[in-house]
């Protein structure tokens, strides 16, 4: 009985679980991505749909482009609107 190769291969086996579940894993979390992705995101500031590829770049924007480039250009002259609302 040689101990090494026992150990070997139990490793090796242990190895393909862990693969296995590492790919089921992120099987899973891509389908869970896909179906975030799937349901409409209204901008919460004009209420417009947010547009998939925002979305898909920025899964949790919150604001549609026109928006968010609105509020960058405000929260640079007061930080008192990012406070409001950005971080709330
Ligand atoms: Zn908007």
């Amino acid at each position: 009985m040689d101990y090494a190769d026992d150990a070997q291969r139990t490793s090796n086996t242990l190895f393909t679980l862990w693969q296995k579940h590492r790919l089921k894993t992120a099987v899973d979390s891509s389908t869970d991505t896909s179906v975030k992705i799937d349901a409409p995101h209204y901008c919460e500031c004009c209420g417009e749909e947010i547009p998939q590829a925002r979305l898909l770049a920025v899964p949790t924007a919150r604001y549609c482009c026109d928006c968010q480039k609105s509020l960058e250009k405000k929260s640079r002259n007061s930080s008192q609107f990012v406070a409001k609302y950005v971080y709330h």
